[in-house]
């Protein structure tokens, strides 16, 4: 178990971060997916750059399904999702980092499973979205580098490639939202059908639309300038290097075991013949 590596899905990666970088192209029944190998606090990860190598690809085109695919193909059993995310909740501030234990999917257009194609029906259970042995991890490693760590709060994943608009927030609120982002979903989602921990950890970057004058991604002034040249990102890289090497080898959670019960129909050919079945669910 060791050996296997952990998974980073990532809006970019630092040289400081990631030792050892290479390339590689994975083949899915979803189209390829490209993933950077390599080592992060001596032990091996695959990444997901999810806006791809020069950050061109907005959320709502990423191909989620290959992504998770390919992680899971190459041994990966837990990720790390870094998202960079606004606040919709006026006591977690721009420089804080949440560690999510729940989420709304305010989605509209994106595949909603990896079974999408087959005579089965998937149902796993998300009373606990996010890995319960991995958000402490997280929580703990991101402790060491941020004075304010918000370990718990519910992700509103909103569609895009726009923002919000000010009523969208107030209903966020209204629903119970902490903050808002547009990739968490379906990665979380499809990360628990392919059996995968998945925990995100989330440097809070702006307020959403009414809770401060304007939300500007590119140029100055902008969440992209507050992200990457104050500090945070790197604090944030620093925190997941903690969480790669504090990472437990065994896994105590119930991830591993998600389509037992959730399952029911007639296996996909490619689920029976490809990695993602080297741990079968429970039949029907
Ligand atoms: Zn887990």
């Amino acid at each position: 178990m060791n050996g296997e590596p952990i998974g980073l899905i990532t809006s970019a990666a630092s040289d400081q971060l990631v030792a050892g970088r290479a390339m590689t192209k994975v083949d899915t029944p979803f189209g390829s997916a490209d993933i950077v190998t390599g080592r992060i606090a001596g032990r091996a990860v695959a990444i997901v750059l999810r806006y791809g190598a020069d950050m061109t690809l907005p959320s709502h085109k990423i191909n989620f399904r290959a992504n998770i695919w390919a992680l899971k193909s190459l041994g990966v059993t837990r990720v790390i999702s870094q998202n960079a995310i606004g606040s919709v909740n006026p006591v977690i501030r721009p420089g804080d980092i949440v560690i999510s234990d729940d989420f709304l999917d305010r989605t509209k257009t994106r595949p909603l499973s990896l079974f999408d194609d087959e005579a089965c029906w998937v149902r796993v259970d998300m009373t606990e979205p996010f890995c319960p042995q991995m958000r402490p991890v997280l929580a703990t490693a991101a402790a060491k580098h941020s004075p304010r760590v918000i370990d718990r709060g519910v992700f509103a994943c909103t569609e895009g490639p726009r923002f919000e608009t000010p009523a969208e927030i107030r209903a966020l609120q209204r629903d119970g939202g902490d903050i808002v982002g547009t990739p968490l979903v379906p990665e979380v989602v499809l990360a628990r059908e392919a059996e995968l921990c998945f925990a995100s950890i989330a440097p809070v970057i702006n307020f959403g639309a009414g809770m401060a004058p304007a939300v500007t991604h590119f140029g100055a002034g902008s969440m992209a300038e507050f992200y990457y040249t104050g500090g945070l990102h790197d604090r944030v890289e620093k925190a997941i290097a903690d969480a790669v090497a504090a990472m437990p080898a065994e896994r105590t959670c119930k991830c591993g075991q998600a389509l037992s019960g959730g399952f029911h129909g007639k296996r996909p050919a490619w689920l029976t013949a490809c990695s993602l079945d080297r741990k079968p669910g429970g039949g029907a």
